[in-house]
C-alpha cells in the first residue's frame, strides 16, 4: 500500500513546488522505498541558492536531496536481501561497475556515477522513489531513522580521518565546524585523536564542537587562527590539518598548521584559486591528500553508530516537517549562526 508521492522540485533560484507525481515500480534489481528523513547537504544547498552546477545553469525543475534514511516498500525482480518493511539508508554514488576506477575498488572517481540530486539526475525530497538494491544498507534495529539519514555525511567524516590517517594519539587541527567539520571530528575521535583543535567563525559552531569533543576551539573572527594554533602546540604544528570549510583562506593557511611530515586533508569544495607557499610543505615535507566523497565505507559508519562509537544524531540542531522545506533552505543559507544541520522530516 502507497500513499500519495508529493515532490519538491526547485523550480527557481530559492524556490520549491510542490508537485504529486506517479509512485514508480520498482525495475529489476531496485526497492521502491518511503523516504523518511532526509538532510540538507551543502552541495543542495549551493544548487537551490545558485541553480548552478560547475558555473553553468542546470535544468529546471530538479529535486535536490541525497541523505536519508527510508522504509522498503516493494522489492523489483531479483531482490533477494531486502524485503518490505527494512529500514535502509542509501548510499548515492550510483556507478557503473565496469570502469578501471570501480573495478579496482576506488568507485568513487567512477567516470560514469550517477549521483542523484547532482544535476541532471533527480535527488529524493519526494516520498516514494526507486533506488538500486545494490546502493542500500539495512539499518541494525537499535538505531533510529534520524541515525539512519546521517550515514551519508558521517562518510565523508571517516574518509577524512582515513586519509589522515588519524589513530591514538594523533593531533589534528579541523579549519571550519559546519556539517562536515563536525564529522569529521566524531570520525577523529572515535579513532583516538587526543587532541582537537577547531576554528571557525561562529561561535555556535565552536560550541557544538567542543560538545562533540574538540579540545580547544578558535574563533577566527576574532583571534588569528594561526597564531593561536601554533602557540597550543608549541610552535609545531599539528599531525593532520583537515580543511572542511571549502575556503581558499583556509587552505591557504595549512601549510603554517601541519606538522613536520604530516598530512593535510583537502575535504571541503575549495572552488577558488588559493594562493601556496609549496616550499613551506616541502621543508616539512608534508603531504596534500584530497578526498572526494566516500567509498566502501557505509557499513563502517552505520557499525560505528549502532555501536556507540559515534553519537551522529547530536548534530542536528533543527528538524522541519516536508511541507516546510522552502523554510528548512532558506535557513540552511540564511541562518548558519543558529542552524548548523538540518533534516526534514517526510510524511
Ligand atoms: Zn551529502
Ligand atoms: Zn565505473
Amino acid at each position: 500500500m502507497t500513499g500519495k508521492n508529493n515532490a519538491a522540485y526547485m523550480t527557481a533560484i530559492r524556490r520549491f513546488e510542490m508537485k504529486e507525481i506517479p509512485v514508480p515500480e520498482p525495475e529489476k534489481g531496485e526497492l521502491l522505498v518511503k523516504i523518511k528523513y532526509i538532510g540538507i547537504c551543502g552541495s543542495d544547498a549551493h544548487f537551490w541558492d545558485s541553480g548552478m552546477r560547475k558555473g553553468k545553469y542546470f535544468d529546471l525543475p530538479f529535486l535536490l536531496g541525497h541523505e536519508f534514511s527510508a522504509e522498503v516498500v516493494k522489492t523489483g525482480p531479483d531482490v533477494k536481501e531486502f524485503r518490505p518493511g527494512d529500514r535502509i539508508t542509501f548510499e548515492p554514488q550510483i556507478t557503473c561497475g565496469v570502469c578501471e576506477f570501480c573495478k579496482s575498488g576506488r568507485y568513487n572517481i567512477c567516470p560514469n556515477v550517477i549521483f542523484p540530486s547532482v544535476p541532471p539526475y533527480d535527488g529524493a525530497l519526494r516520498n516514494y522513489m526507486t533506488i538500486p538494491a545494490a546502493n542500500a544498507y539495512k539499518l541494525p534495529d537499535n538505531m533510529s531513522m534520524i541515525q539512519g539519514a546521517l550515514i551519508e555525511p558521517l562518510a565523508v567524516g571517516l574518509s577524512a580521518a582515513e586519509k589522515g590517517e588519524v589513530k591514538l594519539g594523533k593531533t589534528v587541527t579541523l579549519l571550519g565546524a559546519g556539517p562536515i567539520g563536525l564529522t569529521t571530528l566524531l570520525a577523529c575521535k572515535a579513532m583516538g585523536a587526543s587532541r582537537i583543535i577547531v576554528s571557525d567563525l561562529q561561535q555556535s559552531r565552536g560550541e557544538m564542537a567542543l560538545k562533540l569533543g574538540a579540545t580547544d576551539f578558535i574563533n577566527a573572527s576574532e583571534q588569528d587562527a594561526v597564531a593561536e594554533i601554533l602557540r597550543l602546540t608549541d610552535g609545531k604544528g599539528t599531525d593532520v590539518v583537515f580543511e572542511t570549510a571549502g575556503s581558499s583562506q583556509t587552505a591557504a593557511i595549512t601549510s603554517d598548521l601541519v606538522k613536520r611530515g604530516g598530512l593535510i586533508v583537502l575535504v571541503g569544495n575549495i572552488n577558488t584559486e588559493t594562493r601556496y607557499r609549496f616550499m613551506d610543505l616541502m621543508y616539512k615535507e608534508a603531504q596534500i591528500r584530497p578526498i572526494y566523497r566516500y567509498r566502501n565505507n557505509f557499513r563502517m559508519a552505520i557499525d560505528a553508530v549502532a555501536g556507540g562509537l559515534i553519537p551522529i544524531e547530536q548534530i542536528v540542531t533543527r528538524i522541519y516537517p516536508f511541507s516546510e522545506v522552502q523554510q528548512a533552505y532558506t535557513d540552511s543559507i540564511e541562518n548558519q549562526k543558529d542552524v548548523i544541520k538540518i533534516l526534514i522530516e517526510m510524511e
